[in-house]
């Protein structure tokens, strides 16, 4: 037993290579596969716990994601399309593409909204400077961050890791 494991009933987000397209068009039906392993104790024991609504880019209603139960350390996990960070709507591409295209051409892309893009882009400037000390970020230093499991364009100040 580890004394730094979070509270209990905090919820983890476990990514899944799920697309964002079949959860709209299956619902509750898409047919998620149960991780093999509690991530927070590594119990065999994940029973389904319903369902959380979440917002994606390009959909107008909330789409619905799986939640499993772990029974041995009460954690909720609440599964997470592979191709989207926690807490954003957007694609993980569409993200990367708008911070590169900022990065090298000093612009933002005409397609996407501005305000979005301005976020993201302070995003990455607030992570580069927390994590690496860099005021400017640099597309290496995009990748260092993912590297090391950040979320490159969060704004929070706690642990963003990844939980691939
Ligand atoms: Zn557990």
């Amino acid at each position: 037993m580890s004394l730094s494991y979070p509270p209990n009933n905090s919820i983890l987000i476990i990514y899944f290579a799920v697309r964002v397209k079949d959860l709209f068009e299956t619902g509750k039906e898409y047919p998620w596969s149960r991780p093999k392993r509690c991530p927070r104790c590594k119990g065999i024991r994940l029973w389904g716990h319903g369902f959380a609504g979440r917002y994606f880019q390009g959909f107008v209603q909330r789409l619905w994601v799986k939640k499993y139960l772990c029974p041995d350390c009460k954690s909720v996990h609440t599964m997470r399309p592979s191709t989207h960070w926690r807490r954003f709507q957007s694609s993980r591409f569409v993200i990367l593409r708008s911070l590169l295209y900022k990065i090298r051409r000093n612009k933002w892309r005409r397609s996407l909204p501005r305000q979005n893009q301005q976020y993201w882009f302070s995003g990455l400037i607030f992570q580069a400077s927390r994590q690496k000390n860099i005021k400017l970020p640099t597309v290496e230093v995009i990748g260092e961050l993912l590297r090391g499991s950040i979320i490159p364009v969060s704004h929070s100040i706690h642990c963003e890791c990844l939980r691939l």
